[in-house]
């Protein structure tokens, strides 16, 4: 079998000079001048719209997911995230509901009209897990997990591929290329904040790497400023600025009580607050002439 590197078209015959060339080549802007369409269930990305994905950081029960579908259905947001196996920090943090949480997710969507993204984070929950979502996200800490991610691409079920805050951006993009190799070509990227010196933010997002991304490559590219800057005042310009740069979308958490979620709370958009960013973005959107998905 030919490597990847072997394959491609724009690589240099001198393999000492190889690491310097692309070598994401299926992921590469070239294989789709236009931009690809991604579609998680019936909601595209990438068509030139703009798509807004919302939710808990985490599912905590059938009452609370459902209700936060209702919400991000009602105001707009066209696909619904949240978490059921969470990768915490502190192994003492709540680690999800697990499949159960799947579970529940799949039965608010359903109520409400949308399809979800749940994160999975071990390659053998993939098979079980791929009936009952739309999508898998693959989460910052599991981006450089190839087990992972040739699971996923073997599955054929679409893919938010978020980025590893310390990784760059080639690495992101050959991570996609793992998903790719495997013969599926349905991912978008998430750029989520990387880490740098600074501490007043959660991370610090990388707008112009996520806009590099989309140049760069045919694939859709989406920001979470959410877990990038940690901060609710912030989200709704930066989701702006997104619509406006022409990235093809973003993910936002709405709890319906950020006080007392589980995860990510401080950072969390309670109902009020997501209605308004939903109306903000609506007035930009129109303004850059472009539609919300
Ligand atoms: C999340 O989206 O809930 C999450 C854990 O994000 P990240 O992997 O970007 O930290
Ligand atoms: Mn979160």
């Amino acid at each position: 079998m030919q490597t990847p590197l072997e394959e491609n078209p724009m690589s240099s015959s001198d393999p000492s000079e190889l690491d310097d060339e692309i070598d994401y080549r299926r992921v590469h802007r070239s294989q789709h001048p236009q931009g690809s369409v991604v579609r998680f269930g019936s909601t595209p990305f990438g068509d030139g719209g703009f798509t807004v994905i919302a939710g808990p950081c985490a599912v905590e029960s059938a009452d609370q997911i459902d209700e936060t579908a209702r919400i991000v259905a009602d105001h707009g947001g066209r696909v619904l995230r949240g978490g059921a196996f969470k990768p915490r920090t502190s192994p003492y943090s709540f680690q999800g509901l697990g499949l159960e949480g799947v579970q529940m997710m799949r039965r608010a969507a359903d109520n409400h009209g949308l399809p979800l993204v749940t994160e999975v984070m071990a390659p053998t929950a993939v098979e079980e897990m791929a009936d009952l979502v739309d999508a898998f996200q693959i989460g910052a800490r599991n981006m450089q997990n190839f087990d992972l991610l040739k699971a996923i691409g073997a599955s054929g079920v679409p893919a938010m591929l978020k980025r590893g805050f310390g990784t760059t951006l080639r690495e992101w993009l050959l991570a996609a290329e793992y998903i790719l190799a495997e013969g599926n070509d349905q991912v978008i990227l998430c750029e989520r904040g990387i880490r740098t010196f600074d501490e007043a933010t959660r991370f610090t997002l990388d707008l112009a790497g996520a806009l590099w991304a989309q140049r760069e490559t045919h694939l859709p590219v989406i920001i979470d400023p959410s877990h990038a800057t940690g901060k609710p005042g912030l989200i709704p310009s930066l989701v702006q600025a997104a619509v406006a740069a022409g990235l093809d979308g973003a993910m936002v958490e709405v709890h319906p009580e950020p006080e007392s979620a589980r995860s990510d709370g401080d950072q969390a958009l309670d109902p009020e607050q997501f209605a308004e960013l939903m109306q903000r973005l609506e007035r930009v959107a129109g303004a850059v002439g472009r539609p919300l998905v």
